[in-house]
């Protein structure tokens, strides 16, 4: 049986010593972090990531704004509240929750936040740090971030030698993802829904991520004996079992097959889900020690 990774501990960790850094911080400069979240509507799951977002800020000792927009909230009032909060020094990273309402064109509201407090690593500008591997100073969005530190506990921080496919390619889980693998030195391979042989394909992976929001795509037979499997996917299914009308999260890897073939595999939950809301409180926490002229806490 496989290894489980268990990403609520190393998320525990990670949290840990943003909590242990931040208290430094206000010590050294007097400055304590701030994160400002805006959600606009009424969408139950964001309601839930957004409150779980404000909870865990204030657990690592951050000043903790939360903005809720009615649904139908203007673009242009949205844009102007980033333009304040830009410029609002207390305020070191502003994530706006998604998915908006669609009658506000999120790519352009991403595009106001200042790149220096996008935690997200949603901006331009982030992405193509990102891209030319300028990774001391770019913003990295944070699942895939987080789904790195899980792999870096298996592998250690070099990946050379080691094939990757991500299967996945949108920008917030599967590009990154497929940057970071490659800035770590691994070989990777980008799949998508135009891929052939996708089963095949994943049989060559010494790691392999999912990333395609479909319950349990990945089978048992796609993993080679002792994969590291990352499965990043997050899908509510029916579940009779449990009573009527009851569900339960799943991930992209049919989990029991394919914990007898890996080597190790993260669960769903308590895999990479904790590690995302984690990992913004680092981004965050890096925010502010750029901010107050400090290098970025390691
Ligand atoms: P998107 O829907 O944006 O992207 C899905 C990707 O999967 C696309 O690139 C798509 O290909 C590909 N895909 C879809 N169907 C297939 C298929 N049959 N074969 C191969 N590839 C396929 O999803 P996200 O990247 O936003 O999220 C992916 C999953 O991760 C979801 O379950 C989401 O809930 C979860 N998630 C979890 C987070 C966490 O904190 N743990 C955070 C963010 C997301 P194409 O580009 O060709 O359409």
């Amino acid at each position: 049986m496989a290894e489980v990774i268990d990403g609520k501990a190393v998320a525990a960790d990670v949290i840990a010593k943003v909590t242990s850094a931040s208290s430094d911080l206000a010590a050294a400069k007097n400055v304590t972090p701030g994160l400002a979240v805006i959600i606009v509507g009424e969408d139950p799951a964001s309601q839930v990531y957004v409150a779980a977002k404000s909870r865990t800020a204030k657990e690592c000792g951050f000043n903790s704004l939360q903005h809720t927009l009615p649904a139908d909230t203007s673009e242009a009032y949205l844009i102007d509240l980033i333009d304040i909060m830009n410029h609002d020094r207390t305020i070191h990273g502003i994530l706006v929750q998604l998915p908006l309402p669609d009658h506000i064109d999120a790519g352009k509201v991403i595009q106001a936040i200042a790149p220096e407090k996008d935690v997200d690593g949603f901006h331009f500008v982030n992405v193509g740090k990102l891209g030319t591997g300028e990774l001391e100073t770019a913003f990295v969005p944070c699942t895939p971030a987080g789904s790195m530190l899980l792999i870096e506990r298996v592998h250690g921080k070099d990946l050379s030698g080691l094939n990757a496919v991500v299967v996945g390619r949108s920008n917030i889980v599967g590009k990154p993802m497929a940057n970071l693998l490659l800035a770590a030195n691994a070989t990777v391979t980008v799949a998508h829904s135009r891929t052939k042989n996708l089963p095949e394909l994943c049989r060559g992976a010494d790691i392999l991520v999912a990333a395609v929001g479909r319950p349990e795509m990945i089978r048992g037979e796609w993993v080679k004996p002792g994969t590291t499997v990352i499965d990043v996917g997050i899908n509510r299914v029916a579940a009779p079992e449990k009573g009527n009308g009851k569900n339960r999260l799943v991930g992209d890897v049919a989990y029991a097959e394919a914990a007898n073939h890996a080597g190790a595999i993260t669960p769903v939950p308590g895999g990479v889900g904790p590690m995302t809301i984690a990992l913004l409180m680092a981004n965050t926490l890096t925010s502010a020690y750029l901010a107050s002229n400090l290098p970025r806490p390691q």
